[in-house]
């Protein structure tokens, strides 16, 4: 059996390390775009966005037009109007609802989502939903949030749609035990492993928020004990702390090591032995350290760039640098959240050019005299890059693909190897790389 070992920050990491801090042009996704994971998270949910064809445009290529399967996700496209036309536009809003709800008779949680465009700006959504949810209650909960892009980024989506549900949370009852809460949507997958390793550590019942079907919203309370699996979740950790929930400080599940000590986290907090901890996670942690060895060849000594987008940016940068040996030129982010972050930035490599916010050109210069050997950042800047020469990686597909824990550690690391392997074998006379675990 391999002990747990306790993680040490490097250093002092980067607890108090200066950021530089932009408010320039950003280059990133609305809020739309968490529909695309969460309509698939929440089986009996729908997503009913209300704005323009731009908005029914990015959604419908982003999620895919799906032939076979009813869509869990449509666009009431509103039209220019005056104020004057408000109530024909909530009179038509009730009319598409009602004829939804009708020929959906599976909805059980329906999702008003804003977006920018001014006419959907002057629609008042959460009084349409406490109407819509009065008329279909019980069997049909009806709550809102925005999806728009106005000094947003596109993880935030799933923070609205989260903290907008908090409320519709059965409350826990005074005298019950602490439960385990685990907070932002996950693959099933990874979802059904951790359930496992909890189960191991005999911590339960242990609660996933979002649940899979809105009938099966987890109770909470002051007994309830939350871990964040992702890190872009901050109205929600809020709403559920107001709720008298609490927050169990940790790393993200990314790698081995943050794995383990999210894992840490609950085991303290529910009495679980280190000993008990070490025997349970060791199988899975074996595993998954040989399987990172083989990345690691490909990855170790690589410098990585990250332009602000995800929010998975610092947890995402922890990983790379102690698990895998690349180097960090600049992590941007979108925001910080010292407090979520705490633990991530303590084990960073000191030193480490942490930036927030984005003013692009900018960045881009500096990016450029990095030249880093990977960038991570968004679809938008991806081409430009790559026709200039450098190697990219979409920062949402690391949202998109299952990358917590400890089975899909080499799994991640593999996101970033596949496109270094891909341009040394387009470089021209560039000798074939050895090791080429991906296809
Ligand atoms: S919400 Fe705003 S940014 Fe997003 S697609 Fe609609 S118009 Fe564009």
């Amino acid at each position: 059996m391999n002990a747990v070992v306790p993680i040490h920050a490097l250093d002092t990491g980067c607890g108090d390390a200066p950021v530089l801090r932009e408010r320039g042009q950003r280059e990133v996704f609305c809020g739309l775009t968490g529909i695309i994971w969460l309509h698939r998270k929440i089986q009996d949910a729908f997503f009913l966005v209300v704005g323009s064809r731009t908005c029914a445009h990015l959604i419908q290529s982003a999620a895919g037009v799906m032939i076979f399967a009813e869509p869990r996700f449509a666009t009431a496209i509103i039209d220019e109007r005056d104020l004057a036309g408000l109530a024909d536009c909530n009179d038509e809003l009730d009319r598409v609802v009602t004829r939804l709800l009708q020929r959906r008779p599976d909805i059980r949680l329906l999702f008003l989502v804003g977006s920018c465009p001014s006419e959907v700006i002057k629609l008042d959504l959460s009084r349409a939903a406490q109407r819509l949810s009065a008329r279909f209650n019980p069997g049909v909960r009806v709550l809102n949030y925005s999806g728009s892009g106005i000094e947003t980024t596109f993880t935030q989506g799933e923070d609205a749609c989260l903290a907008s549900l908090v409320p519709s949370l059965p409350p826990s009852a005074a005298t019950a035990p602490p439960e385990l809460m685990v907070v932002g949507a996950l693959a099933d997958v990874v979802e059904d492993q951790f359930a496992r390793l909890f189960g191991q550590l005999g911590i339960g019942p242990v609660r996933f928020f979002p649940p899979r079907r809105a009938t099966d919203l987890p109770p909470v309370g002051p007994n309830t004990r939350f871990l964040l699996a992702q890190p872009f979740l901050a109205d929600t950790a809020l709403a559920l702390e107001a709720r008298g929930a609490r927050r169990l400080a940790a790393p993200f599940p990314l790698g081995v090591e943050g794995t383990t000590a999210w894992l840490q986290a609950a085991a303290s907090a529910f009495g679980v032995s280190a000993r008990t901890l070490a025997e349970v996670t060791a199988p899975a942690r074996e595993r998954a350290q040989a399987a990172l060895a083989r990345q690691r060849e490909q990855l170790s000594g690589k410098t990585v760039f990250f332009f602000p987008d995800s929010q998975l940016e610092i947890p995402l940068a922890r990983f790379l640098s102690r698990e895998v040996g690349m180097s960090l030129a600049e992590v941007g982010t979108p925001y910080l959240h010292r407090s979520h972050m705490a633990a991530e930035l303590a084990l960073l490599p000191s030193g480490t050019f942490l930036s927030e916010g984005q003013d692009v050109e900018r960045q881009l210069d500096r990016c450029r005299a990095a030249e880093p050997d990977i960038v991570i950042c968004g679809l938008g800047l991806a081409n430009p890059l790559e026709a200039e020469g450098l190697t990219t990686k979409w920062a949402i597909e690391l949202v998109f693909t299952p990358i917590q824990g400890y089975e899909q550690a080499a799994d991640l690391a593999e996101l970033f190897a596949r496109p270094l392997v891909r341009r040394a074998r387009l470089s021209p006379g560039a000798s074939r790389p050895e090791v080429l675990a991906c296809s």
